[in-house]
């Protein structure tokens, strides 16, 4: 595992390279290290393993296929394969990080799970997660977001869950994060924190990237049963990383296959506010990790912004920062105009909606297309479905 790093003085836990770490105040060390401690316990015992393994396939429904498009293959030269992430249970790979820490908080004898959310995604996995356990379940979610996200807030009052609307700093997911880690600090013996995302205090990086790399080590064995060798390109969007990661990490070994992570670049206009921490932020502590981050001159966090709302965020997981920095992982940008072109293109050519935030890795293929050898094999991580985001594009998209 790749979540030490070694140094002159021994190995530091929770580092990737020089990122990640534990950042966070004193009183939230205990609940972390007793999820750290749970997490070397539980989950490699046979009845996590079989009971989470169960739950994926009869639950979710994984293994998710992977779907040749040969339209757009045909039109782009080479060959385009997209794992169907999108076919899971509540539509997207949040489900396979909630599944995983909310068995873990059964096993670990907490009957309460708290979460944050923006857009809302990640608030409805841990809502069906904790539903089936039969756990309370809390999620924190930006006042600004409840406003804007009112199905999913629905969904997960529907589903048992309490909705706590965060007034506080901008309204939204950085100040749902803070609220809820607070909220941790002060409840830590019978609850445990949810976490969304690849990204905050360790070990969050390291138990995320262990539920969703099942994505990559999925795609890995399919595209070598399928084609008898492994693609040529492997391609995710990026927002804290959670899908990335998941799609990447079981690839990373494999020296011959090209990853790359798609940042949203916003508008693009010159100044625009963006969610590309790698290429745009600077290094800065957020959420209880060093990382890469938005941030004006005097080290404010700066409001991201992406007409994708699961792509909103300032600051992305460690584990990205580290493979960026030695040269494994390519991290590209697409902008909001070619996502909405590509949720179109791939809508109209395959009869398949993508999510706006899987629509970033699809955008940057389609503009690289003239980079990529013809012949080429391109696998790209479809992480949702996008029926959540008919409403939202149309406003952009004249049918
Ligand atoms: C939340 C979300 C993302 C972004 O989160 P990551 O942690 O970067 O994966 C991407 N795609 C979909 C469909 C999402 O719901």
């Amino acid at each position: 595992m790749q979540d030490t790093e070694k140094t002159e003085k021994g190995t530091r836990r929770g580092y990737y390279g020089e990122y990640g770490g534990r950042y966070v105040p004193e009183a939230l060390i205990p609940p972390l290290t007793e999820l750290e401690e749970a997490m070397e316990r539980i989950m490699p015992s046979r009845e996590y393993r079989e009971r989470l393994h169960d739950l994926l396939v009869n639950y979710c429904g994984r293994p998710t296929p992977v779907t040749h498009c040969g339209n757009l293959s045909r039109e782009l030269g080479f060959e385009l394969y997209l794992k169907r992430e999108d076919l899971l249970h509540t539509g997207a790979h949040k489900i396979n990080n909630a599944l995983g820490q909310a068995l873990l908080a059964k096993m670990m004898g907490k009957t309460h799970v708290i979460a944050e959310t923006g857009a809302g995604q990640h608030g409805v996995a841990t809502a069906t997660a904790a539903a089936l356990f039969g756990l309370k379940c809390t999620v924190f979610m930006g006042a600004k977001d409840v406003e804007r996200q009112q199905p999913n807030v629905q969904r997960m009052k529907l589903l048992g869950t309490q909705v706590v609307a965060v007034e506080n700093g901008s309204c939204t997911l950085k100040d749902a994060i803070n609220a809820a880690l607070r909220y941790w600090t002060s409840h830590q013996g019978d609850t445990l924190y949810v976490f969304g995302t690849a990204a905050g205090p360790h070990p969050f990086p390291l138990l995320v990237r262990e539920l969703q790399k099942v994505i990559g080590t999925e795609a890995r064995a399919q595209m070598q049963e399928r084609l008898g060798r492994l693609p040529d390109y492997v391609v995710a969007c990026v927002g804290g990383g959670s899908n990335a990661i998941g799609m990447l990490y079981p690839f990373v070994d494999a020296e011959q296959v090209k990853l790359v992570g798609v940042e949203a670049g916003g508008t693009g206009e010159p100044g625009c506010a963006n969610s590309a921490a790698i290429n745009l932020g600077r290094p800065g502590v957020l959420h209880g990790e060093y990382t890469m981050l938005l941030q004006d001159a005097d080290g404010q966090i700066e409001e991201s912004s992406s007409v994708s709302a699961g792509l909103d965020y300032p600051g992305v997981g460690p584990e990205h920062v580290y493979l960026h920095s030695i040269g494994r992982v390519h991290y590209g940008i697409a902008y909001d105009a070619e996502a909405l072109a590509a949720f179109r293109r791939l809508a109209a050519a395959e009869g398949i909606i993508p999510a706006l935030e899987s629509s970033h890795a699809l955008a940057w293929v389609f503009s690289h297309a003239a980079e990529i050898p013809a012949g080429s094999t391109v696998l790209v991580n479809l992480s949702g479905r996008g029926d959540k985001d008919l409403a939202h594009a149309l406003q952009y998209i004249k049918l």
